[in-house]
């Protein structure tokens, strides 16, 4: 990144330099041309003045570096010019601008480039009492004869600006990075460096408090685990002892075994509902949706319900028709499952438990499972979803239970997009609605 940043600002400073350069050279070149010409005009002010006042005397040992001084006669021919050349050879000058615009007004001025020569002459020409013109010339320089011609101080200056954009680029490129290395992960929203990096600090910092509720909840879960299992666990060892130790009568055998068998029949219990949740938990990502009905789902969770319903003396009652869905058939059967054996396991000796499956309004489908048992108290309403709550532990522990089950059943609704309600109230009975969206 450092590198990028380095490359790019050196980059934008050698454009930026360069850009100057063209713009600054050429603003040069026209200030100097201006001076020049004006340099010029007056030049061939004071020359036209000596021309009149000494005639072709005043060319005797004339010395004129830069300028070419040509004398032309009001015909065009030229009388003078401190060129080598033959004066009598030299075409009619009739045709110069300069010469005619001076013949005409009185002054005259023009320039003309040398392809060739890389270079521009100013003429500017003035005529004289006489009627003939006095024309000086000048040679201008290109704007590429012009910076060649500053040659070694020009790349001096090219050489110093590349070094000094390079060596700030450094600078500047590292004091740009050098926050960015010096960020604090662990607590994102401590740093305050870049404004723009607000945005992803902040999503840093939401992640890792869902990364931390979430080894907080496995915490949890794993603590919880171990103390529920502890409690079957510590009655099985103990009565398993008495026995072994022969301090149970004969007599008594048997319900001690009995006892045990409930234990461990608690553990399994908890253990399958433990793996069902730890496998929502990761999304049950290996299970399909699968075109289903929602009725022949639940008829086979009663059914297998059947045997605990008839030992309870509780009714089991199943209404509606088809209710065909996209879903994974094992969660609906454990929705059906468990909300149902809640109310046999809650209800009381000849009541009843209704289950209806139906096609919902907009599609989908509706599931609802009623009792007339005991019903819930507010206050423990908004927590039975929670992994082991048991409501009054639950009924001072006379119903077996391991208070996952309606959490099984949350999260599998979760899995489908369902929608849940609860609708009870202390001696009205539970009413649990379960709303499956349809598969568009
Ligand atoms: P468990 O039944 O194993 O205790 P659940 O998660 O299934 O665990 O239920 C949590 C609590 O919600 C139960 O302990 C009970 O207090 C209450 N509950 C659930 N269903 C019913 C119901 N149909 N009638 C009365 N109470 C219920």
């Amino acid at each position: 990144m450092t590198k990028r940043i380095f490359r790019s600002l050196c980059l934008v400073a050698a454009a930026v330099f360069l850009l100057s350069v063209v713009l600054i050279m050429g603003v040069l070149y026209g200030y100097f041309s201006r001076i020049q010409q004006t340099q010029l005009r007056m030049q061939t002010e004071l020359a036209a003045q000596g021309v009149e006042l000494a005639g072709m005397d005043y060319f005797d040992g004339l010395e004129v570096r830069d300028y070419r001084i040509t004398w032309i006669a009001a015909d065009g021919t030229v009388l003078y010019d401190d060129s080598d050349a033959d004066t009598a050879s030299m075409e009619n000058h009739l045709r110069r601008e300069e010469v005619r615009e001076a013949l005409d007004t009185g002054f005259g001025e023009s320039h003309r480039y040398s392809v060739t020569l890389m270079e521009r002459s100013l003429y500017a020409a003035k005529r004289l009492a006489d009627g003939t013109v006095l024309r000086l010339a000048i040679a201008q320089n290109t704007i590429l004869t012009m910076m060649l011609g500053m040659g070694q101080g020009f790349a001096a200056v090219i050489v110093l600006a590349l070094l000094l954009s390079v060596l700030l680029a450094r600078q500047l490129s590292r004091r740009i990075v050098e926050p960015l290395n010096g960020l604090d992960l662990d607590e994102p929203l401590k740093n305050h460096v870049y404004e723009e990096l607000r945005p992803l600090l902040g999503r840093l910092d939401s992640q890792q408090r869902q990364l931390r509720d979430q080894a907080e909840l496995r915490r949890e879960f794993t603590a919880n685990v171990s103390h529920e299992l502890k409690t079957p666990l510590h009655a099985i060892s103990g009565y398993a002892e008495l026995i072994q130790n022969g301090l149970v009568r004969p007599e008594d055998v048997q319900p001690f075994a009995g006892k045990i068998y409930d234990g461990a029949q608690h553990m399994v219990k908890m253990v399958e509902d433990i793996i069902s949740l730890s496998h929502l938990d990761e999304g049950a990502e290996d299970m399909a949706f699968e075109p289903v009905d929602l009725y022949a789902a639940a008829e086979e969770a009663l059914r297998k319900l059947a045997p605990v319903a008839e030992r309870a003396q509780v009714a089991l009652d199943l209404a509606g028709g088809p209710s065909p869905m996209e879903g994974i058939p094992a969660l609906l059967h454990s929705i059906v499952f468990n909300l149902a054996e809640n109310g046999v396991k809650y209800g009381r000796p000849g009541g009843c438990v209704w289950v209806t499956a139906s096609p919902g309004p907009k599609g989908g489908a509706v599931l609802t499972v009623a009792d007339d048992g005991p019903g819930i108290p507010p206050e423990q309403q908004e927590h039975i979803f929670e992994r082991f709550y048991r409501g009054d532990k639950s009924r001072g522990g006379s119903v077996p239970g391991t208070g996952l089950g309606l959490s099984i059943v949350k999260h599998a609704a979760e899995v489908h997009g369902a929608r849940l309600e609860l609708d009870s109230a202390p001696g009205r009975g539970t009413r649990i609605t379960v709303f499956f969206p349809s598969g568009e």
